[in-house]
């Protein structure tokens, strides 16, 4: 059998397709009557055991094109398919995290984290084991009956994370996770994220983390998309030549880089 390096979920061997994304086209209706064109013929694919870093200034359709690999959103032209499959609604496969947090103030942290698994069907008490398990590995042991107002943005996006992380997806697509946060709380956390992923029982097969920050992009990705605006467009694709993502905290790399 093919060997696996990355993300136990489903046996396919590293770069195979997890996403496709094939000549998506977005387009909205203006207040104005005028068509907007957010995306035009965008394609990309997310390969098993990979980071993709989405680059692009704002208003470039980042989030757009991120909504359209969950299937919060349907291209205007065009599909999305994953693992092979054209979608018709939400991904199955993907786990989502937001720079505003988007968590429900008025449920506790461990409820916030329920969320996904109670839209799955997932029953009480296996919700709940899985929820402590997430909030536990993410650092927030002790904060399950606390209410998203007691938390620091840091904590939040934890939360945020946390949510993403217990539905074991197959895909982690994160939209600007660490903007809202302060330059040391967002290198902690994202350096937690990326040992996250190397342990070897992590399931995610593949990660996209869309960003406007270049240096963010090229310390967490294997491969940077750029992307230009009006509309929206791949406008050059940047393969990062380090050691990969998952080995840049080895002591190996620290010298390196001294
Ligand atoms: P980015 O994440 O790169 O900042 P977005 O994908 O959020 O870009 O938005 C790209 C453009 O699409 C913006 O001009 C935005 O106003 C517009 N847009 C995004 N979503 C909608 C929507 N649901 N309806 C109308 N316009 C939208
Ligand atoms: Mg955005």
């Amino acid at each position: 059998m093919a060997s696996t390096t990355r993300g136990t979920f489903g046996a396919v061997p590293d770069g195979s397709p997890i996403i496709e994304v094939d000549g998506v086209t977005k387009s909205f209706p203006s207040a104005d009557g005028t068509t907007l064109h957010v995306l035009s013929e965008v394609s990309l694919t997310l390969r098993k055991g990979e980071i993709v870093a989405l680059l692009g200034k704002s208003g470039s359709g980042k989030s757009t094109l991120l909504r359209s690999m969950a299937g919060l959103i349907a291209p205007t032209t065009g599909q999305v398919r994953y693992r092979g499959t054209r979608l018709n609604g939400a991904n199955p496969g993907v786990g989502m995290v937001f720079q505003s947090f988007a968590l429900m103030p008025w449920l506790t942290v461990q409820a916030n984290v329920e969320l996904g698994l109670q839209a799955r069907g997932i029953a009480a008490k296996e919700r709940r084991r899985r929820a402590l398990d997430a909030i536990d590995v993410i650092g927030l042991d002790g904060f399950e009956s606390a209410y998203p107002r007691e938390l620091s943005g840091g904590m939040r996006q934890r939360v945020g994370f946390a949510r993403a992380l217990v539905l074991r997806p197959d895909a982690l697509l994160m939209d600007e996770p660490f903007s809202a946060l302060d330059v040391l709380t967002a290198e902690n956390l994202r350096n937690e994220v990326m040992s996250l992923w190397a342990q070897p029982d992590f399931p995610t097969s593949c990660v996209c983390i869309v960003t406007h920050n270049i240096e963010e992009a090229v310390l967490m990705a294997d491969r940077v998309l750029v992307l230009g605006a009006n509309p929206g467009h791949i406008k050059a694709e940047v393969p990062i030549h380090l050691p990969r993502p998952r080995d840049r905290r080895s002591p190996a790399f620290e010298s390196a880089v001294d």
